[in-house]
């Protein structure tokens, strides 16, 4: 590893140790030319496979341009983005594989996108998941519903069986 101030070609490890996830080492080096010290971070290597095949390294920027059109005029703050970005990258290399497709990028960020603005989920899904008709939106929309009931989430309408009564005052 190269110094970084005087660009000696060799530094000395002094110190190294691993971040709280396990994801990542860090090192503290010193140059044994210029005498100072700096610090590397080592994460194993995250490629993107594209569709035309070629490999890129896993971006959170390259993530976040895509979410960031779909937030667009949402109430969706750069520090949500930010930790958005993060959770995709973290549930990526939860699955251990130092390959992953773009398209899986992609799954990765309709979860943590829908529990933050439901719009840019719904925009983002429809270019994502190429919505060609307004069916496409309709079932999206079906399958938000259907899982924000299941959370509890008011559920809406449908009185539970058993309001028998109402009628009764009417004549017989
Ligand atoms: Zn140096």
């Amino acid at each position: 590893m190269h110094c970084p101030f005087c660009r000696h070609t060799d530094s000395r490890v002094m110190d190294s140790r691993a971040t709280d996830d396990g994801s990542s080492i860090r090192r503290r080096r010193q140059c044994p030319e210029c005498g100072r010290r700096f610090t590397t971070v080592e994460t194993a290597s995250l490629s993107v496979v594209k569709r035309s095949g070629a490999t890129e390294p896993f971006s959170r920027a390259k993530v976040l341009v895509g979410v960031r059109k779909a937030c667009q005029g949402r109430p969706v703050t750069e520090d949500d983005l930010a930790l958005l970005a993060q959770r995709v990258e973290e549930t990526i290399r939860s699955q251990g594989s130092a390959e992953i497709d773009a398209h899986e990028v992609g799954l990765a960020v309709l979860e943590p996108l829908r529990e933050l603005d439901e719009v840019a989920y719904l925009r983002f899904a429809s270019v994502y998941q190429a919505f060609d008709s307004l069916e496409d939106f309709e079932s999206a929309i079906t399958l938000l519903r259907a899982e924000r009931d299941a959370l509890g989430e008011e559920p809406q309408g449908r009185m539970p069986a058993g309001n028998a009564g109402s009628d009764a005052a009417g004549p017989s």
